[in-house]
């Protein structure tokens, strides 16, 4: 067994030690700017009385000032201090949720230390550090470049042009600048200057991006609110006038006028949706989905196909070599870490007694940047799981270690090319080594090495690499060909190489995926394939994971495409292979041209632009580069397709959710208005007084509402199809359902008050206040699911809204029989009867909705039953 601590990096510098950080650290500090303004409390609070309806209230009570109600005047002020203090808890606790999740995107920085290469938060970087700079990474501050291999760069943000810069090592072209982010290749560079003496201050740009931009949902709301808020102006004036020509008290009127449209106007539903969704994210982020924008909760919930890449996401990317093939030999590999064992016929074979076994190792070795070294008795691998893989391959087969031969010079890995070359200087000759698909890397091979030494690479060959190619892949393995040459050239040059062999890896599926994967087909959402990976290996993992694809495209193929083909393959299922990042953005456009809500997933800095153009762009956090992250809407923090598809199920719940408290406080504002209107055109005494309308919207509808808002999901969330992306939040299902409560709330208030009315005027209104406030209260189990009864998705199964019910009728008992209140709302004490009398009409509202809907439940059963059997 080799040196655990393996020498072959050694012309990579050690970095700083952990004195150096310490002593860099007290004399320049943390590499951060000087904090961003926060959004303090104070802000949120008075945010909280900037909108139209404190604005009404604020009227009303200068109105009522001015008549000399001056108990009415303080029953406002107070339900305007009360509305604010309870929108500053929500909104506060929304706001801190949001800020939770902007620090969970701080920017890492991978730095070399101590002859260590980790990863760190960028804010610990100080001057000295050594930085390694990767394909899609964001530069963290500003440095001086030591090494770079084909390094492209960013610089847009900071300069405006937006074509790539080369970098290279002892240039003018070799700083590079915070801010900025690598497009390709790779660096090692030394930092210079960090945080508010960078050039670009622009370290917190990702930290800062949890975008508040309005969502569909605060779009449709605002403008819903809007047209209540001119109908309810039209009414209030109709109201107004019609009381005056029916010979009415005119500060009464008017009151009644401001109470009305302040009983009608949502104003405070795109607030409440904003926190339903902020709340929504801090939900999604305990399943490990990270939301950059809230968009993308509300979105989510309408997916209706996961375009998802495979390494990783579908399967664990803890690659394992199982098998070696070369010209003349097949060897089986054992073990997972470096104790295992090359066996070749029955026997360990060490890389001494086998040449061509020797360079390939060699191969894995040294075109590669990952590193293998042992700490406490483990096993720590760096790097591309695939160059891990390759490495371990060399020490399970005892393969000397290279002396450490600087490389000169290097051709990345990209995710278009798909292989990878390094020229290193040797003693007496020069090497190149070459990895990559095998297809790319036979195309730049001349010959072949066998046990008998070098050949031509002919067809017949060439057939026999192809079929062992086929054979691994068919097996699921990702397959990985190795070549080398020497060579006198200064510059590499990647031709006439010589084919060495091929490694298959096996990556095993995720146990997790294959259940989440017929949880999404279930719930009517496709699920499509888009791997770099070759197709019969893709067809293989898909098929361990009974995700259908009827038809495999490769890139190649998809690029002789016409748009109308690409159109057609779509509708089937089917799957993407050796794709480059170009071929996700034409099948996003595709699907969403056939009008599909496309969720994609990508990693790389060119998977970028797919991202932003899918409706909702994911990203990896563990593998994702920087460039990724910052376009997509979603971070999956653990990499895992699963998590999308939880994340699904959450964003279904929340717009559930937004639209059953919008149901539900249409209909209480409707009963009002209703009562309130045939009251005044029947000529009876005001039904509700303004503050007693007030104290209905505000103090005890808004408390309910927001409770409504944290319905669980319900148990069939998952088995129908994804809405339409606009379908509307109000339907007319919605409407008639509003209009039904309305009438009977409405109506069943103004019989009690009628009812009443000859006894004494007080206890009428006092009663009919009351029997409202039960109504609505009431009528919240209807809504807690649109279709579904309360046994069915748990009568106590949401406990916040039991609170809200308990507090709510606390304080509406308290409006009734505490003196200060009963001054305020102009209440009098009820007894018994009236209590009964309330009692009975608040039976229909929760036994009807639930006869009607557990009928339907039932119906709905024995139909799917029924049909199940004929099939
Ligand atoms: P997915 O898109 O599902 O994540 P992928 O990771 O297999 O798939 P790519 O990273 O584009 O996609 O890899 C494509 C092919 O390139 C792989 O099948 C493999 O043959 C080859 N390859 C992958 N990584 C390397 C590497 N580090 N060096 C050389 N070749 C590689």
């Amino acid at each position: 067994m080799p040196d655990p601590k393996p020498q072959f990096n050694a012309h990579t510098p050690a970095g700083l030690t952990h004195r150096e950080v310490e002593a860099a650290r007290a004399k320049h500090g943390w590499n951060e700017l000087p904090a961003t303004k926060r959004i303090g409390p104070a802000r949120v609070f008075f945010r909280q009385f900037k909108n139209f309806l404190v604005l009404i209230l604020i009227v009303a009570g200068f109105i009522a000032f001015t008549l000399g109600e001056y108990t009415d005047t303080l029953a406002i002020a107070l339900v305007i201090a009360l509305n604010g203090i309870l929108g500053f808890v929500q909104e506060w606790r929304a706001e801190t949720a949001l800020e939770s999740l902007r620090n969970m995107l701080s920017p890492m920085a991978r730095v070399i230390r101590g002859g260590c290469e980790q990863s760190i938060e960028a804010r610990s970087l100080v001057p000295g550090d050594l930085i390694v700079l990767e394909t899609g990474a964001r530069i963290p501050a500003d440095a001086t470049l030591q090494q770079a291999a084909e390094l492209r760069v960013d610089e847009s943000a900071l300069t405006g042009e937006s074509a790539p810069v080369g970098k290279t090592v002892g240039t003018e072209a070799s700083v590079v600048f915070a801010g900025t982010s690598v497009v390709l290749g790779r660096g090692l560079a030394t930092v210079v200057a960090i945080g508010a003496n960078t050039s670009f201050g622009e370290i917190a740009s990702l930290t800062g991006s949890v975008g508040l931009k309005e969502t569909n949902l605060q779009v449709q709301l605002g403008r819903l609110a809007r047209q209540l808020g001119s109908a309810t102006l039209a009414i209030a004036v109709a109201v107004l006038c019609l009381g005056l020509v029916m010979g009415r008290d005119t500060g009464e009127m008017v009151m009644t006028g401001l109470s009305l449209s302040v009983a009608m106007v949502p104003e405070g539903l795109p607030a409440v949706v904003t926190i339903t969704l902020a709340l929504g994210a801090a939900a999604m982020v305990r399943q490990n989905a990270l939301a950059r924008r809230l968009q993308a909760v509300e979105t989510l919930g309408a997916a209706s196909v996961i375009c998802t890449d495979k390494t990783g996401t579908l399967t664990e990317n803890k690659m394992t070599v199982t098998r070696v093939w070369t010209m003349d030999r097949t060897y089986q590999v054992t073990g997972y870490d470096p104790t295992g064992h090359i066996v070749h016929d029955g026997s360990v074979v060490r890389a001494t007694q086998d040449a061509v076994l020797t360079q390939l190792l060699k191969t894995g070795l040294t075109c590669t940047h990952a590193r293998l070294h042992r700490e406490a008795e483990k096993w720590i691998m760096t790097g591309a799981p695939t160059e891990g893989a390759l490495v371990t391959l060399a020490y399970k087969g005892w393969a000397e270690i290279p002396a450490p031969s600087p490389i000169v010079a290097e051709i990345p890995f990209s995710s278009e090319r798909k292989r990878m070359s390094v020229l290193v200087r040797g003693d007496a000759e020069d090497v190149v080594y070459c990895k990559g698909a095998p297809e790319q890397v036979l195309t730049i091979c001349t010959r072949v090495m066998t046990q008998d030494g070098l050949r031509d690479l002919g067809a017949e060959e060439s057939q026999a690499i192809t079929a062992a190619y086929e054979a691994m892949a068919r097996d699921g393995l990702r397959v990985i060909a190795l070549a080398l040459k020497t060579t006198k050239d200064e510059e590499l040059q990647e031709e006439e190489m010589t084919f060495l062999g091929l490694a298959g890896l096996i990556d095993p599926p995720r146990p997790e995926v294959k259940p989440a994967i017929s949880a999404a087909l279930r719930a009517g959402i496709r699920v499509i394939m888009i791997t770099g990976d070759s197709p019969l290996t893709a067809n293989a993992i898909a098929s361990q994971l009974s995700l259908p694809a009827a038809k495999m495209v490769s890139g190649e193929e998809l690029d002789l495409m016409e748009d109308g083909q690409l159109t057609r393959v779509l509708h089937d299922d089917v799957l993407f292979a050796r794709t480059q990042p170009v071929h996700k953005m034409r099948i996003v456009s595709t699907l969403q041209a056939q009008h599909q809500i496309v969720a994609m997933t990508g990693d790389g800095v060119n998977d970028a632009p797919a991202l932003k153009r899918a409706d909702i762009g994911i990203s990896m956090g563990i593998r994702g580069t920087d460039v990724a992250k910052g376009a997509s809407d979603l971070v999956l923090l653990d990499d895992n397709f699963t998590t999308i598809v939880s994340a699904i199920g959450e964003g279904r719940r929340q717009f559930d959710n937004v639209r059953k408290f919008v149901h539900y406080l249409l209909s209480s504002n409707a009963g009002e208005v209703i009562a309130l209107l045939i009251n005044i055109l029947i000529g009876g005494p005001l039904i509700f007084l303004a503050t007693q309308i007030l104290w209905m919207n505000l103090v005890t509808d808004g408390v309910t509402a927001v409770a409504l808002g944290l319905e669980k999901s319900e148990p069939d969330q998952m088995a129908h199809p994804p809405r339409k992306k606009n379908a509307a939040i109000l339907g007319i299902r919605g409407i008639i359902t509003i209009l039904a409560f309305g009438l009977y709330t409405g109506l069943a208030s103004l019989w009690v008050f009628l009812h009443l009315l000859p006894v004494d005027e007080d206890l009428a209104r006092t009663t009919a206040f009351t029997a409202m406030v039960l109504f609505e209260k009431a009528s919240v189990f209807a809504f807690r699911s649109l279709h579904l009864p309360c046994w069915r998705i748990g009568i106590f199964s949401n406990p916040f809204l039991l609170i809200a019910l308990v507090v709510t009728i606390a304080a509406q008992l308290a409006a009734v029989y505490w003196s200060p209140l009963q001054i305020l709302l102009h209440t009098a004490p009820l007894h018994s009867a009236q209590w009964m009398l309330i009692g009975i009409l608040v039976l229909p509202i929760l036994l009807v909705p639930e006869a009607l809907k557990t009928l339907r439940y039932v119906v709905g059963n024995r139909l799917k039953t029924n049909s199940s059997l004929l099939v």
